[in-house]
């Protein structure tokens, strides 16, 4: 496997995306003069344009980081007996 499912979200127009590439290239073509933002915490990064290889690696694993704890909280919801 090449590319994990990144299940993340545009926080502008909500479309989500599945690959990194395509969340890059999403914010880089259709919102290049706002920052990206992170939908869950509202963490806001840089403008995709400002962004080089490691600073967009640093937004996917902090959107990593908030989907795995959203789904563990789901699991230990379903769980809860
Ligand atoms: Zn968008
Ligand atoms: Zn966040």
């Amino acid at each position: 496997m090449n590319e994990h499912s990144l299940d993340a979200q545009c926080h502008i127009c909500r479309r989500k995306f599945e690959t990194k590439t395509q969340f890059r290239e999403h914010y880089e073509l259709e919102h290049a003069h706002d920052a990206v933002k992170c939908i869950f915490c509202k963490s806001t990064f840089e403008n995709p344009l400002d962004m080089d290889t490691q600073r967009w690696e640093e937004v996917h694993s902090h959107i990593y980081g908030e989907i795995l704890y959203s789904r563990l909280a789901e699991y230990e919801e379903k769980n809860v007996g």
